[in-house]
């Protein structure tokens, strides 16, 4: 599964033209570039953070890893998507790894390795479709339920409404209560990214039986 057309209560968050939506991690002006409808990362000077918050939503961005042949592991097209600013879905080009582990393309970094290794080669649009449910508190502030996150990684799933803990390595914050912005990783690399929307989600259903 993989929806690659914004439906109309999508938030677009890149618009393809320019970073307008995006910023700093410590607020200042966004430093990636859109270059040809591509948003770019300019290798080194950090990550960019969108304005627009969320709570539960769901999420389709296209990335594409540069071809580093020489390059391994970690250094290998490293970028990552925060979904809230504090959960990272690693970007990385794992192409052709039999067994992806916690670090790898598609991991909850250091939390969950993707079940199947979904790569697609360097150079090549890749998509990732996330449905994502924030953590839920009680009326006393207490965390009642774990954050919930599935992920698709070219149409395949490669995340299976897994729990996560807490927040992972590099988040912007640790305060899992309040609404997070989604951020792009700089991690040195020059990943590209294009076609990013979210659609936010109602916390939960109504509790009505059929129409009223
Ligand atoms: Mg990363």
């Amino acid at each position: 599964m993989s929806c690659t057309q914004a439906p109309d209560d999508a938030v677009i968050l890149f618009n393809g033209k320019d970073v307008s939506n995006w910023t700093a991690r410590n607020g200042g002006p966004a430093t990636w570039k859109a270059v040809d409808g591509i948003l770019q990362c300019v290798p080194g000077t950090g990550d960019i953070v969108t304005k627009e918050v969320f709570t539960d939503f769901f999420l389709h961005l296209e990335f594409r890893s540069p071809d580093m042949p020489d390059a391994t592991g970690q250094g290998k097209g490293n970028s990552g998507v925060y979904l809230k600013c504090r959960y990272e879905v690693q970007v990385l080009d794992s192409y052709g790894w039999e067994k992806p582990g916690m670090g790898d393309c598609g991991a909850i970094y250091d939390q969950h390795a993707p079940l199947v290794n979904a790569c697609k080669p360097a150079m090549e649009w890749q998509t990732y479709d996330v449905v994502f449910r924030s953590a839920r508190f009680n009326d006393a502030g207490e965390l009642v339920e774990h954050v919930r996150v599935t992920v698709f990684h070219n149409g395949r799933v490669i995340q299976n409404n897994v729990e996560l803990p807490g927040v992972t390595g590099g988040a912007l914050d640790d305060d899992e209560s309040v609404p997070g912005p989604l951020l792009l990783q700089d991690h040195g690399n020059l990943v590209s990214y294009r076609n990013i929307w979210a659609v936010p989600l109602p916390l939960e259903g109504s509790k009505i039986y059929g129409p009223e």
